[in-house]
C-alpha cells in the first residue's frame, strides 16, 4: 500500500458521500483507516460489493464488513476524455478502472488508475490500491476529510 503525495485529479470535484442511511460508512471509514472494507454474508458467505442490506444470493440480512488485501485486476478500463465537471477540465484525459478483487468473490470496483494518462493498459493486469486522502478543507465546514481508493500497477 502506498500513500499518495498528491491528489490524481483536482481537488474541485465533489466530495464522495456515504448515503444518508449509513449502509455505505463502514467502507468510506475504513479507507480512512487504509482498510478496503468488502461485505459478506454470514449465512452463505457470499461477498458483496457495492454495500447492501440484504444478501443478494441468500436474502439473509446478516451481512457483515471484512477486510480484504486491497489488490485487484483489471476487469475493464476506459480513458475519460470529456469533463464531467468544469474542475477536471485542465486534467483531461484520466484513467478510470474496473477493478475485480479474486480474494474478495471477484466483486468488482471503480476507481482511477493512477500513472501517465496516455499509457497502455492492459486487462487482466494486476494492481494494487493506494489510499488517496483528502483533508477537511479549513475554509468550508461542510467539507469533510475522506479517502479515495485508486490503483496502481503491482
Ligand atoms: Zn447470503
Amino acid at each position: 500500500m502506498t500513500k499518495a503525495a498528491t491528489t490524481y485529479l483536482p481537488d474541485a470535484l465533489p466530495v464522495p458521500a456515504s448515503d444518508g442511511d449509513g449502509l455505505q460508512a463502514p467502507f468510506w471509514s475504513g479507507l480512512e483507516r487504509e482498510e478496503l472494507l468488502i461485505q459478506r454474508c454470514r449465512h452463505c458467505r457470499t461477498w458483496v460489493f457495492a454495500p447492501e442490506w440484504i444478501c443478494h444470493q441468500c436474502h439473509s440480512f446478516d451481512l457483515d464488513w471484512t477486510a480484504v488485501e486491497p489488490t485487484g485486476v483489471i476487469y475493464s478500463w476506459t480513458r475519460v476524455w470529456h469533463p464531467v465537471t468544469p474542475a477536471i477540465a485542465e486534467h483531461m484525459p484520466y484513467l478510470v478502472g474496473v477493478i475485480e478483487l479474486p480474494q474478495a468473490g471477484n466483486v468488482r470496483l471503480i476507481g482511477n488508475l493512477l500513472g501517465d494518462p496516455a499509457k497502455a493498459v492492459e486487462i487482466g493486469a494486476r494492481v494494487r490500491g493506494v489510499f488517496e486522502h483528502h483533508p477537511a478543507a479549513a475554509d468550508n465546514p461542510a467539507r469533510k476529510a475522506f479517502t479515495l481508493l485508486q490503483w496502481t500497477p503491482a
